[in-house]
């Protein structure tokens, strides 16, 4: 008897679905194909993306997502909703266990939803208003113009301090193009000129003078540690809530890699993250917070979101449980001596880099160094098949939208398989790339901050080099669409 060819599991899964959507729309599967292709091609360095296990993918294509659930597990204002129940007390029990957290709240559809809900939970809590409490319990749609201007009145002058953006913040840390800045009066603190790093002495002066309601912690481009300890220390002088935005860094605090100081759970008043980024759930947010916040937070639905997505919180609970076991906390730690030994190599190739190395999973290059912009820079590492993005650094001359910085991060590359040994070519890569690269000309021949002129026959070349060394590291090696 011969044997059939056996294909794995997770091929089967991922043809059939496909071969399921091909048969109404080919367009999409065809784009679900060749993204898995572009992905497994391309040297993934943006240091908010992973890439999500078959499980987790596979946790959020079913009919979890044809149920509306709002409300909360056994308080719902949908009937039916015994599976999503489970799903989301799964998912809030594994992010409990995981972080040590009292609470958690496995709902948001985003990270910039999870910042939301906290910062309604928090005014909530610490406001007195009728008019926010009205607003906290009824439908968003059934408050009436009279509830909203003394919603307005009651808000009137709450501050927030946060991360200001060129040393490594948010968006939705009270910046004006975001609505956080429209609900809070923002103050920024920065990181000292010298060294790079958080000046926690001017946070504290700028904490006791601006008397915020809420200090914000986190970031999206920050390579060193953050002292959350520190942090609440300053938050209780001033009356402040301390809250954490772990976004980027969840995955070195779910792996235990951030401890003690640096692990903001214990610190923190609440805490929210994105799932998909070093945490490598599906694309989503959470927060967690301590029993005085926990009722304020539920109200996230509906004050701030609609239905829950059940789909997409099975997936958390997929990957939140992936998170518990052992080699999770084996990749957490992979992933920083990966960023370390990409920094170390980048530097010892003559790169400056903000805060002169990593403690975290990424490093952000001046490439001001190399004469470029962070656009001239993002592009020409495109080209060789680099993917990075380009980033403000402190001080920035170039502004937020050319930038002086790359930002690199290692999650993807070591969920990948890369190791330390194997981050120094990738930092030989990058710098090619970048040493070999110069400043282009508009049409009218004046130089351009966008245009770039990478040297003939580089971008080949470090692209094959690159192509070997992702070779010995299949993406997703079970699934195979051919
Ligand atoms: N918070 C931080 C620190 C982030 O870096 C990001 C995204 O990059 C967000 C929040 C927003 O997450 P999302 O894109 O899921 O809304």
């Amino acid at each position: 008897m011969s044997a059939e060819p056996t294909r794995t599991t997770e091929s089967t899964a991922f043809r059939s679905g496909l071969d399921v959507i091909r048969g109404i729309e080919p367009r999409i599967a065809d784009a679900i194909g060749a993204e898995i292709e572009d992905q497994r091609a391309s040297l993934k360095l943006i240091a908010s993306e992973n890439y999500a296990s078959p499980a987790v993918l596979l946790a959020m294509g079913n009919w979890l997502s044809d149920k509306y659930a709002e409300g909360t597990v056994g308080r719902r204002f949908y009937a039916g909703c015994r599976n999503v129940d489970t799903v989301e007390a799964v998912a809030a029990e594994h992010a409990r266990e995981l972080f040590g957290a009292r609470h958690a709240y496995v709902q948001p559809h985003s990270g910039i939803d999870a910042n939301l809900v906290a910062f309604w939970a928090v005014l909530a809590q610490r406001v007195e208003s009728p008019a926010l409490e009205r607003a906290g319990v009824r439908q968003v749609n059934e408050l009436t113009d009279e509830d909203w201007a003394a919603l307005r009145r009651d808000l009137g002058d709450q501050r927030m301090l946060g991360m200001s953006l060129d040393a490594g913040g948010h968006l939705t840390h009270g910046f004006r193009p975001n609505i956080s800045g429209k609900m809070f009066h923002q103050r920024s603190y920065g990181t000292d000129p010298e060294t790079g790093l958080i000046d926690y002495d001017a946070l504290r002066a700028s904490a006791r003078e601006f008397r915020p309601l809420i200090i914000i912690a986190g970031y999206s481009a920050y390579p060193r540690l953050v002292n959350f300890r520190l942090m609440r220390e300053i938050a209780d002088e001033v009356d402040a809530t301390l809250m954490v935005d772990m976004a980027h860094f969840a995955g070195l605090v779910a792996g235990k890699v951030l401890t003690g100081d640096f692990d903001p759970v214990p610190h923190a008043q609440i805490v929210t993250t994105t799932t998909h980024k070093s945490l490598r759930g599906p694309r989503g947010g959470m927060v967690l917070c301590d029993d005085s916040l926990a009722d304020q937070v539920d109200r996230g639905c509906p004050m701030v979101l609609g239905g829950p997505l059940p789909h997409v919180m099975a997936a958390k609970a997929v990957a939140l449980a992936e998170a518990r076991q052992p080699e999770f906390r084996a990749y957490a730690q992979r992933v920083v001596d990966n960023a370390r030994a990409l920094a170390d190599g980048l530097t010892r190739r003559g790169a400056r880099l903000v805060t002169g190395g990593t403690d975290n999973h990424l490093a952000l290059i001046d490439v001001s160094g190399y004469g470029l912009t962070g656009r001239q820079a993002e592009e020409a590492l495109l080209e060789a098949g680099i993917v990075t993005n380009r980033n403000a650094i402190p001080r920035d001359p170039n502004g937020a939208w050319y930038t002086s910085g790359i930002r690199v991060g290692t999650p993807a590359l070591t969920t990948r398989g890369l190791t330390t040994a194997e981050m120094d070519e990738v930092a030989e890569l990058i710098d090619t790339v970048l040493s070999r690269t110069s400043v282009g000309t508009t049409r009218s021949g004046k130089p351009s901050k966008a245009a770039y002129a990478l040297e003939d026959g580089v971008a080949k070349q470090v692209a094959e080099r690159s192509a070997d060394l992702l070779a010995k590291h299949p993406l997703y090696p079970g699934i195979d669409l051919s």
